[in-house]
């Protein structure tokens, strides 16, 4: 590919990903806010703080390159922060919203991954170093916070479990113990 082409495509997605970032910093507070797992709660308010790093990383990225951050929505984030508030407002029991948001918030994870993968090999093709380790740095926070969200999983899914067996030998017994076992179960 010729170098111009290569850097018009490398400051395209630069801006697809400017608008992604953005557009987390708005919805990871509303998922931390949803959220009914303390840990879970603390880790988007984490990503939250880092997620502001990585919008601060594209403008020195930006500024170097003498371009302007701004122009494009990027219509993929859109889609899945959409998917995650339409699971929220579906009102769910306290595991499966926290497992459900930890589904969408592993997608918006795997999706920027990828996005940032990408630019990092253009940037090295292109000979832009500064920018190959801001990229670097965003891509080692993303990839943790997937495996982050991966052992919040863990325990949630199996928390999600024990409260189904529950409603189950509540309907056998019929003695209302769902949600002393829930909390038993979370503590
Ligand atoms: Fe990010």
């Amino acid at each position: 590919m010729e170098k111009n082409a290569l850097r018009k495509l490398y400051i395209a997605e630069l801006k697809d990903l400017y608008s992604a970032e953005n557009q987390l910093v708005k919805a990871l507070p509303k998922m931390a806010k949803a959220a009914d797992s303390e840990d879970l709660k603390a880790g988007f308010e984490e990503h939250l703080e880092q997620t502001r790093g990585h919008v601060s990383r594209l403008e020195k990225i930006f500024k170097a390159l003498g371009e302007s951050p701004k122009g494009k929505t990027c219509k993929g984030m859109e889609g899945l922060i959409e998917e995650g508030s339409e699971m929220i407002k579906e009102d769910p029991e306290a595991e499966e919203l926290d497992a459900g948001l930890i589904a969408a918030a592993q997608r918006v994870e795997h999706y920027e991954i990828a996005g940032y993968g990408c630019v990092r090999t253009y940037a090295e093709l292109l000979g832009e170093e500064d920018a190959v380790e801001l990229l670097e740095e965003t891509l080692k926070e993303e990839k943790e916070t997937d495996e982050k969200l991966t052992e919040l999983a863990g325990k949630i899914n199996v928390e999600a479990q024990v409260s189904e067996d529950s409603e189950e030998e509540q309907a056998e017994r019929n003695t209302p113990r769902k949600a002393s076992k829930t909390r038993a179960a979370r503590a």
